[in-house]
C-alpha cells in the first residue's frame, strides 16, 4: 500500500528566495532548490543574462522561477526584493543568503573600500535580509545562511573575509533563538574550497591542485555539493536541525 501523502517531500507552493544566484555555489542551489519542488527566486546584482540563464534552465526542466534584482547591500533594494517575491509567489518560505565576494590581503595592507565592500556585502548584506525574513517568513519556514571553513582555517590573508563570516554564524545562532515559537530553523553552511569563480580567480593551477589536496577526499567541493546540503536543511529532513552552522568541506577542518 502507498502513502497518498508523502511528508518526504517538499509540499506544493512552497517559496525559496537564494541570494547571488546567479553563478556558482547560489546557481546551483537554486536549481536543486527547483528540482526538490521549490518555486525559486534567483537573485542578481551585477549578472541580468546569467539570471535570467538560470531562471530559463530551470523552467526548461519544468521548475517556477523568477529573477529578482537587488544588491543585497542595500537595505531599500532588500525591503523591495521581498515585495517582489511575496507578489510573485504569494509569500517566501526558505530563505538562502548565499551573496558573497572574497578580496584576500594581509590585515596590515588591507584598504578601506576592501574591507568596507565585504563588510557591506557578506555581513550587512545577511543582515539586510534576515532583518525582512524575520518579519515576513511563513511560518515553519528555513532560513540558510553562508558562512566559509575560513572561520576554522584562519589563514593568514583571509583576516577580513574571515571577520565577515565570523558575524554570519554569530547572527545565525542568535536569529535561531529569536525566532522562537515561528516554528523557522536558522542554520549556515560553511563550506570549504569550492570550484567556483570566488575560489578560483587569481589561484594558479598547482595553487588550486595544492589546495584541492588538503582535503582528506583530494578534491575541490563543487556547487551541487554545497546544494545538497542545503536541500537537507530547506526540506522536510532538516526540521530539527537549527542554530548550527555545518561545515560542508570534504573534511578539509
Ligand atoms: P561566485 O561564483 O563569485 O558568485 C557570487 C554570487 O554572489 C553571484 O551570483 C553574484 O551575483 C552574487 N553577488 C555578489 N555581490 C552581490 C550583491 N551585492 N548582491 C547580490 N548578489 C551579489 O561565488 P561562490 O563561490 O558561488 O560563493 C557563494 C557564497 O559561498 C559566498 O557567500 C562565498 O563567500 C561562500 N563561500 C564560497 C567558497 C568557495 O570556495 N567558492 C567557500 C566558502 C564560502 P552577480 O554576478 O549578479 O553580482
Amino acid at each position: 500500500m502507498t502513502n497518498a501523502h508523502d511528508d518526504r517531500q517538499v509540499p506544493h507552493g512552497k517559496v525559496a528566495l537564494v541570494t547571488g544566484a546567479s553563478r556558482g555555489i547560489g546557481a546551483e542551489i537554486a536549481g536543486r532548490l527547483a528540482r526538490d519542488g521549490f518555486s525559486v527566486a534567483v537573485n542578481y546584482a551585477g549578472s541580468p543574462a546569467a539570471a535570467r540563464s538560470v531562471v530559463a534552465g530551470i523552467e526548461e526542466a519544468g521548475g517556477r522561477a523568477i529573477a529578482v534584482r537587488a544588491d543585497v547591500s542595500d537595505p531599500v533594494a532588500v525591503r523591495h526584493m521581498f515585495d517582489a517575491v511575496e507578489s510573485a509567489f504569494g509569500g517566501i518560505d526558505v530563505l538562502v543568503n548565499n551573496a558573497g565576494v572574497m578580496d584576500l590581503a594581509p590585515v596590515g595592507e588591507m584598504t578601506d573600500d576592501i574591507i568596507d565592500r565585504m563588510v557591506a556585502i557578506n555581513l550587512k548584506g545577511t543582515f539586510n535580509t534576515l532583518r525582512e525574513a524575520a518579519g515576513r517568513l511563513r511560518q515553519g519556514g528555513r532560513i540558510i545562511n553562508t558562512s566559509s571553513t575560513v572561520t576554522r582555517l584562519l589563514q593568514p590573508g583571509y583576516g577580513a573575509y574571515a571577520a565577515t563570516k565570523a558575524g554570519v554564524e554569530a547572527l545565525t545562532a542568535v536569529l535561531s533563538k529569536e525566532l522562537r515559537g515561528r516554528g523557522i530553523t536558522v542554520n549556515a553552511i560553511a563550506p570549504g574550497p569550492t570550484a567556483t569563480d570566488l575560489f578560483l580567480r587569481g589561484k594558479s593551477p598547482e595553487l588550486v591542485e595544492s589546495i584541492a589536496m588538503t582535503s582528506p577526499l583530494e578534491r575541490l567541493g563543487r556547487p551541487a555539493d554545497i546544494a545538497a546540503a542545503a536541500s537537507v536543511l530547506a526540506g522536510p529532513d532538516g526540521s530539527w536541525i537549527n542554530g548550527q552552522t555545518i561545515r560542508v568541506n570534504g573534511g578539509i577542518a
